[in-house]
């Protein structure tokens, strides 16, 4: 019979954020599979556990996941466990748990720590729709290419940073979002756990940028389709007009569209150009 695979959240910062049901199943599975395992060592070493480690971290995970795998299928029974927070988030992790799937191994959560979801519940932003990035591409022009994407986004968005790379994230994002507000929440469930909210143009000049860190970014106020509204009512009845015809639309459909956009009737609109 195979073994389960038990996907373990640890904490990220304060070791009391252990779950009794994670220690209960760190103490009770064959092996730990860990990210770090020096980093990895110590939390185990806290809480007196011994168990046998296999490393598994992003660059080999193709290859040790197969090593896990074989294992579970030898009936061991096996907890994933990242350097910090919950498995799978911005963590290895995605690979094995795709892989026991697919063989028909049990996936269990052990529930715990997460820096994207403490950040947010804190942050005074809605929490009703959010979107989970997690690390932006370092380089300037894929990190632009994304917030561009994610400008008209209503939802509140959650970013991780380390904390060299907070002052540039900033500017990059004060230049294509605007001056957005922000929340930074920074050492999170440490003694120096704090929550910095404002316009990121005030954070940019006040923030120290050490400390782990997550940005929470408000949703944007209007959507795309709502900007391009209020752009083409920028613009004059008969430019508005032209936008639509260059479209391929038909006479009848630019009516109605343009008394659409700009909350007119439909009549108003024809005798504009009828009268024209
Ligand atoms: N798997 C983790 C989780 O569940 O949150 C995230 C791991 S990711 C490699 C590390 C990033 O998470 C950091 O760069 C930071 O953005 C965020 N992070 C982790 N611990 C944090 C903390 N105590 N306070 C603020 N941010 C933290």
């Amino acid at each position: 019979m195979n073994g389960e695979l038990y996907i373990v959240a640890t904490p990220i910062g304060n070791l009391n954020d252990i779950t009794i049901r994670a220690l209960e199943t760190l103490k009770n599975v064959d092996y730990i599979a860990a990210e770090d395992t020096r980093h990895t060592l110590k939390l185990l070493n806290y809480f007196d556990i011994s168990k046998p480690l296999i490393s598994y971290y992003k660059e080999n995970e193709k290859t040790k996941s197969e090593v896990i795998i074989e294992k579970l299928e030898e009936g061991k029974n096996i907890a994933l466990v990242s350097d910090a927070g919950t498995p799978g988030i911005s963590d290895p992790g995605e690979e094995v748990i795709k892989k026991a799937i697919e063989r028909n191994i049990k996936v269990i959560p052990i529930p715990g720590a997460c820096a994207a979801i403490n950040a947010i519940i804190c942050s005074g932003f809605s929490t009703k729709e959010f979107e989970f990035i997690g690390f932006l591409s370092a380089k300037k022009s894929e990190k632009v290419k994304k917030l561009e994407e994610l400008k008209y986004d209503l939802r509140t968005l959650i970013i991780y940073e380390a904390p060299h790379k907070l002052e540039s994230t900033l500017n990059t994002m004060l230049e294509v979002l605007g001056d957005r507000n922000i929340c930074i929440a920074r050492e999170l469930t440490k003694i120096h756990e704090e929550f910095i909210r404002g316009k990121i143009s005030e954070i940019l000049n006040s923030v120290e940028y050490r400390g782990e860190c997550v940005i929470l970014v408000e949703g944007a106020k209007i959507s795309k389709s709502e900007q391009n509204i209020e752009n083409l009512t920028k613009l004059s009845l008969d430019e508005h007009y032209k936008y639509y015809e260059e479209k391929g639309f038909s006479k009848k459909e630019i009516v109605k569209q343009i008394a659409k956009d700009r909350k007119l009737e439909k009549n108003e609109v024809y005798q504009y150009f009828l009268d024209k």
